[in-house]
């Protein structure tokens, strides 16, 4: 549980419940800290539960015994504020939460709390299974659950984020919390700049369809020291894929800003169309209906798995 600082004076707790993270994404920037190839790999291999993170988050945000109010942080520092997120460090339901249920437990250690906004970023669609608290979360203040997507063809996606569930369960899993009246959006990050505008158009309407309201773009640029770098951590973890993440690389690399500004269009035009907002422009945002099914008027076709 950390500060995490979010703009001019302004800083929410970020919830931690794992180092490392085994959805092993090419481009990670919480892994691009590893000083070697061999932390590189362990970045994916060890999930790292820390288990005291639910007894942390009951210190920062418990009240004080027999003081009422939230304790303060630090010394000096303003009282804490009601806003965590989840998913600004490792993935909170990698693999490994199947078996440790540590970002349950925190979801669960939130109600037993003063009221909290919360606020979700995932690659995982076992965020599914937390409907139910997350929905009496929602009742007590306001949670919002982003899911980044990086393309709708898995090929591309094995390169990128090697272990993430696939898109389609990603997307089915947004539905699903939709469905039961949560606030979702898509993260559409890290969109090869070679994607046609058709295709991110394409992936703006299936989240729109799976009850996204609001989604954001982020491109895979890595300039050219990060590429090689990238490239030599790929090639010595994973010989088998390191021809194929070369020749992604130097698509991304080939893209020309005429082609990235026509992506930013389709983008734009594309969120208009279906009536998604920016993901900073939350706070305009109309509250979730919380009333099961209300939103979407029929069900989707079940999404395949991966
Ligand atoms: S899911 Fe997030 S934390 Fe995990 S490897 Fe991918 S980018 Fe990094």
């Amino acid at each position: 549980v950390r500060r995490l600082e979010v703009g001019e004076g302004q800083w929410v707790w970020s919830l931690e419940p794992y180092g490392g993270c085994e959805l092993g994404c090419t481009f990670c920037p919480v892994r691009q800290g590893a000083g070697s190839v061999e932390e590189w790999v362990a970045f994916e291999r060890e999930a790292r539960p820390r288990g005291r993170v639910v007894s942390a988050l009951q210190a920062a945000l418990g009240p004080a015994p027999g003081k009422g109010p939230a304790r303060e942080p630090v010394r000096g520092t303003p009282a804490s504020p009601r806003r965590v997120v989840l998913g600004a460090g490792s993935e909170p339901w990698q693999p490994a939460e199947e078996r440790q249920r540590l970002t349950r437990a925190l979801l669960e250690t939130l109600l037993t709390l003063p009221p909290v906004d919360v606020q979700v970023h995932t690659r995982s669609s076992l965020i599914a299974r937390d409907t139910d608290l997350l929905r009496a979360l929602a009742q007590r203040g306001r949670v919002t659950v982003a899911f980044s997507l990086a393309s709708l063809d898995e090929k591309v996606n094995r390169l990128l984020e090697p272990r993430a569930p696939s898109a389609l369960r990603r997307l089915s899993a947004a539905e699903a919390l939709a469905r039961a009246g949560l606030l979702v959006g898509v993260r559409l990050s890290p969109v090869l700049p070679a994607t046609a505008p058709e295709e991110l158009d394409g992936l703006l309407a299936r989240a729109a369809q799976a009850g996204a309201r609001f989604a954001e773009l982020g491109f895979f640029t890595p300039g050219p020291s990060e590429r090689a770098r990238l490239l030599e951590r790929v090639g010595q973890a994973s010989p088998d894929t390191a021809l194929r993440f070369r020749k992604l690389l130097q698509k991304a690399a080939q893209a020309t800003p005429a082609h990235l500004a026509a992506l930013q269009g389709a983008f734009t035009r594309g969120c208009e169309t279906r009536g998604l907002v920016p993901l900073d422009s939350q706070p305009s945002l109309p509250p979730a209906p919380d009333v099961q099914g209300t939103r979407l008027p029929a069900q989707l076709p079940l999404f395949p798995s991966h």
